[in-house]
């Protein structure tokens, strides 16, 4: 007898998950994904990007997995690094990340300002002490390419994708699930279920009165053309939060916080305001030559947001025995689908992480109060 998984969503995680699983034998495996166009999907809205600049341990091996997939696939990776601003206050915390991250095997470098304009001329830098840039193992890449080919890996190897919305989970006494109701009147029903949902798992793991913090902040990206050229540009994270990267010949890409509250679920609409008000002005200041710029087209997509501790939660959940999380990667995840899906695959055919060991991202570290904070959200 074959085990039954039901993974609920099939963005890049849920795929990823059952790109890896479909390999192992022993397993019956469905996605349920209400909508194939993946119109509201982060992985089909996001920036598309790969950073070793992380400040946990694990997000850094686990963007070492994905570049290496990436790599590997061609995936129309650019890799010209991020580079991360500081001002004199936010230098010390630079230095010690970047000692945190080398420690762990990235290549990345401090820059004073005045290597800073050596190597990119058309940056301001009078108000910087410092930069941190990755020379190598981080950029950009085709994010809509890596989720349809993680979702052809999968259905390749057997797995079945079927179209409809879960509605609710529902649990017995001892706590296990034992079904999902779905908007086409039937009752899906499996022993093992992945939680794989974004932004939208909160809300679904509530139906089963089950408390996991992960919710949609929207973010909003706005394109732009400009006859700067900015030879060479990274990924650029300047100290205002602005964030900017080239897309394509003479376009570039920026997003940033938000202006407003941040509230949950608000409606998937650019941000009214943020780009004229906030960011056009950070852009002007840090590459004037972006003063002249062009808006193009902009959209908005949701960070499913882990509001404990901003950090995947991958792993069996104690509350509910035959459910297993991963979501909440708060605006890191397609770069790190790759070896989540890798993991929890490994852990559900051999009870164990095999490759990589996904432990910190337990679930379970809610209730002991054992927050793996990641810092750098951007
Ligand atoms: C603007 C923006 C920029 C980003 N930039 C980056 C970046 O540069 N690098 C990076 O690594 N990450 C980035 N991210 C984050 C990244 O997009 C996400 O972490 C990742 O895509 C999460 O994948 P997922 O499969 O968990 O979620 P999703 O892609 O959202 O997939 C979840 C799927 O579940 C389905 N679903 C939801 N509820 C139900 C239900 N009840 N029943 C059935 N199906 C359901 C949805 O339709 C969806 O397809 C960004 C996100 C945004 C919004």
């Amino acid at each position: 007898m074959k085990t039954r998984v039901l993974i609920l969503g099939g963005g890049a995680i849920g795929s990823a998950i059952a790109a890896h699983l479909g390999a192992e034998p022993g397993f019956e495996i469905f996605v349920l994904e209400r909508d194939p166009s993946y119109a509201q999907a982060s992985s089909a809205l996001s920036a598309a990007s790969i950073r070793q600049q992380f400040s946990t341990p694990l997000n850094i091996a686990l963007s070492q997995y994905g570049l290496q997939v990436l790599r590997a696939a061609g995936a129309g990776l650019v890799e010209r690094g991020y580079l991360y601003l500081a001002s004199p206050a936010g230098a010390p915390d630079l230095r010690e990340l970047h000692a945190l991250q080398t420690a762990h095997g990235a290549d990345i470098a401090l820059l004073s300002p005045t290597q800073l304009s050596e190597r990119w001329p058309w940056l301001a830098t009078q108000d910087l002490a410092l930069g941190s840039w990755g020379r190598s193992g981080e950029g950009w890449f085709d994010g809509w390419g890596l989720l349809q080919a993680l979702k052809r890996q999968a259905q390749a190897l057997g797995v079945q994708y079927l179209k409809g919305e879960a509605l609710a989970l529902r649990r017995d006494a001892s706590g296990a699930l034992i079904g999902v109701e779905t908007d086409t009147d039937q009752q899906l029903h499996a022993d093992l279920y992945v939680l794989a949902c974004g932004a939208w798992s909160g809300a679904l793991a509530a139906t089963a009165g089950l408390a996991v913090p992960v919710s949609g902040k929207r973010r909003s990206v706005y394109a732009f053309r400009t006859p700067e050229p900015a030879a060479d540009c990274p990924l650029v994270i300047d100290p205002s939060g602005l964030w900017f990267r080239p897309e394509g010949e003479g376009q570039f890409i920026c997003g940033g916080p938000p202006l407003g509250e941040d509230a949950d679920g608000l409606p998937l609409d650019p941000e009214p305001g943020l780009f004229e008000e906030r960011l056009w002005p950070a852009l002007a200041a840090r590459v004037p030559g972006f003063e002249s710029l062009r808006p193009q087209r902009a959209w908005a997509g949701y960070y499913e947001m882990n509001a404990f501790d901003h950090n995947g939660l991958v792993g069996p959940l104690d509350a509910c025995p035959n459910l297993l999380l991963a979501c909440g990667f708060s605006g890191h995840g397609l770069q790190h689908a790759p070896g989540v899906g890798r993991g929890l695959a490994e852990w559900i055919a051999h009870g164990e992480y095999r490759s990589l060991d996904l432990s910190p991202l337990t679930p379970n570290r809610i209730a002991a109060d054992r927050p793996y904070l990641e810092l750098n959200v951007i």
